[in-house]
């Protein structure tokens, strides 16, 4: 099976107060985690009040099925396609669908990675997404586990 990798952004149309934009970001990586192990899909999703990035990832026929469908999906827009790659094997393998929103909480994150304003993904290259996608899976995983471990 030939690995592939997908990275795009796209602009956050949603709508409502913080409470309705959270509670429609929830859905979005519920359907998505749920499709996603049925399609052999694993992957991040970052997003803000503005800006989504996505990174995909698995076979490239499932990975194009996916992407075209979240392409047609009124609650964003402005879908940018940033790289396709072929990769030896998976970078997010724990996730169907790990989803971060950018809150204080992993501010510091995004400073080491020099985003201190607002996210700017069309200044982001593939790379760029990637190491700040794979430092936000590091923490939410430690973060999990931390709850998991008995006091
Ligand atoms: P249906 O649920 O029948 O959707 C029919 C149509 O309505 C589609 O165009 C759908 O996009 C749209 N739609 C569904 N729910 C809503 C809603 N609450 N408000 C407005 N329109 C709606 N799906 C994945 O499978 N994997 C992913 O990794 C993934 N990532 C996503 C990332 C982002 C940023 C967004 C916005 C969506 C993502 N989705 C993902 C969801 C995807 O766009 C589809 O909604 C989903 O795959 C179901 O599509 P469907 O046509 O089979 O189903």
């Amino acid at each position: 099976m030939s690995l592939h990798q997908l990275i795009y952004y796209s602009r956050n149309t949603a709508a409502g107060d913080d409470r309705e934009m959270l509670r429609q970001l929830r859905d979005i990586v519920a359907v998505s985690q749920a499709n996603n192990s049925r399609d052999g899909i694993t992957g991040a999703l970052i997003f803000d009040k503005q800006w989504f990035v996505q990174i995909l990832e698995g076979e490239m026929e499932r990975i194009e099925a996916t992407y075209n469908r979240i392409a047609r999906d009124p609650r964003h827009g402005t879908i940018t396609l940033v790289e396709t790659r072929g990769i030896p094997h998976r970078q997010f393998a724990e996730w169907a669908m790990g989803g971060t929103m950018r809150t204080p909480e992993v501010q510091e994150i995004f400073l080491r990675h020099g985003i201190g304003g607002t996210l700017d993904p069309a200044r982001l290259k593939g790379g760029a997404i990637l190491a700040l996608a794979l430092d936000l899976k590091a923490y939410e995983m430690e973060k999990k586990a931390a709850i998991a471990r008995p006091a």
